[in-house]
């Protein structure tokens, strides 16, 4: 069995070695090893390890924030369209309806 202290970091052949990554059962440096969640682990497996969930967050909260964009977009469309209808009606019922139609109408009832 070797000691640690003549094992080399795996990341930097020139430093020696303080812990070793239970993970990838590799050697590493001070600044090559780092804690996690109690356990001592590489910064390449750590990566590793907050890779995939990190992915996968940033996919369904983009996914969350697309489907809101496009309900935002829906309602912003459907919101002007309501206006616009309701702008072209507007005059049609000013003219027709509520100034003289419905006046004449009630003049004759
Ligand atoms: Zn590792
Ligand atoms: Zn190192």
């Amino acid at each position: 069995m070797r000691n640690l202290a003549e094992q080399r970091c795996f990341n930097h052949a020139q430093r020696e070695a303080v812990a070793r990554c239970p993970s990838c059962e590799n050697f590493f440096c001070r600044e090559c090893i780092t804690e996690h969640e109690d356990r001592v682990i590489c910064a390449g497996c750590l990566r590793k390890l907050a890779r995939v969930p990190l992915l996968n967050r940033r996919g369904f909260a983009g996914l969350i924030r697309g489907s809101q964009l496009m309900f935002g977009l829906i309602a912003a469309w459907f919101f002007f369209y309501l206006i616009g209808e309701a702008l072209l009606a507007m005059p049609t019922s000013f003219h027709e309806g509520a100034l003289w139609g419905e006046g004449n109408w009630l003049g004759e009832e």
